[in-house]
């Protein structure tokens, strides 16, 4: 089979490779109808993630048919769709039993880190009962394939995290495709006023587009002051941190009103500057965290009914084969105006 291969900082193939076998009798193998690449993919590349090794096959969403299962497996059957979860659940260990599955002792985010990946023409997924969703027909593909890791990312880490709530103000740190999924699934919520915040224009009126009430570019405005015109100088009642910066969290701590909860969502590279001196009297919360995914079955019923409309994220559209040049174009995604590359298999 054909995979996309990492062989270290700034090198990738699209490669002939032996497809996977069930290894496990808990295993399923996957065979893959649509994948799509994450930042985290280009933090990988660039060799920011040394716990991935040479030789692995990149890629930690997707949707597919069951081709195979181990003799354990009981709920999942061959030919039936799914989605893949970028979490993998074993769903017996310590933190599996408190729904910390980012934590999974045997599993957590291993798709494309410690095992090979979904991006390729078939995967094989461990603990298959509880890391794969079955997709009920009619439901678009290209939605479902935001179920694997940015929806439930942006809803859990972003909007549960930071418990919004009817008539908050909320201000999102951050357009790219989680920041819009939060937008999305902030209004479940019914918040009063939605601030997005970003550099890139496009990225804002897609945001409008999404629902954003408000659109803030530092380049050019000062975020404090339009934030103070919106609240009565007050400031917001949660901050979405969605981009990973110091910078970018230093604007959720000048933005935060008294009560209020900063929602880190952003992968940090670097530490930050904790304002303590100003914040320790503002009872506010602070939270972290790694997609536990533990919302995708509600998050799919959303998505079924029509609720919630994910598959506006996918801007672009390749085959499979065609994903190197895919990286090319989500690598300079301000310029060519991605937000998700939808591959499909021909
Ligand atoms: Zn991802
Ligand atoms: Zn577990």
């Amino acid at each position: 089979m054909k995979a996309l291969v990492y062989h270290g900082a700034g090198k990738k193939f699209w490669e002939e490779k032996a497809p996977p076998q069930l290894i496990e009798s808990t295993d399923a193998i996957v065979r893959i109808v649509k994948t799509t690449i994450c930042g985290t993919d280009l933090h990988i590349l660039k060799g920011d993630v040394p716990t991935v090794d040479a030789g692995r096959i990149l890629g930690h969403e997707g949707i597919g048919i069951v081709e195979s299962v181990g003799s354990s497996v009981r709920n999942i059957k061959v030919g039936d769709k799914v989605i893949i979860s970028c979490i993998t659940v074993c769903g017996s260990c310590r933190y599996c039993k408190r729904q910390l599955y980012a934590h999974c002792k045997d599993g957590g985010w291993i798709l494309g880190h410690k095992i090979d990946g979904t991006q390729a023409e078939k995967v094989r997924i461990p603990h298959a009962d509880n890391s794969l969703h079955r997709l009920p027909d009619g439901v678009d593909e290209a939605a479902a394939l935001m179920l694997s890791d940015i929806l439930p990312t942006g809803f859990e880490i972003g909007v549960l995290n930071g418990r919004v709530q009817p008539g908050h103000t909320i201000a999102l740190i951050g357009a790219g495709p989680v920041g819009l999924s939060a937008l999305l699934a902030s209004q479940f919520y019914s918040p009063a006023h939605i601030i997005m915040i970003d550099t890139d224009d496009n990225r804002l009126s897609v945001a409008q587009q999404f629902g954003a009430n408000t659109v803030i570019n530092p380049a050019h405005q000062n975020i404090v002051e339009e934030i103070n015109k919106i609240t009565d100088g007050i400031g917001v009642d949660v901050a979405i941190e969605c981009v990973g910066i110091p910078a970018t969290f230093k604007i959720c701590q000048d933005i935060i009103t008294a009560g209020g909860s900063i929602a880190n969502v952003g992968v940090h590279g670097k530490s930050v500057e904790l304002h303590l001196e100003e914040l320790w009297i503002k009872n506010i919360s602070i939270t972290t965290g790694l997609v536990n995914t533990s919302s995708t079955p509600m998050l799919l019923k959303s998505v079924q009914s029509g609720k919630i409309s994910p598959e506006k994220l996918a801007t672009h559209h390749y085959p499979l084969s065609e994903i190197e040049r895919a990286y090319d174009i989500f690598g300079n995604a301000a310029k060519e105006k991605a937000l998700k590359i939808v591959l499909t298999a021909e």
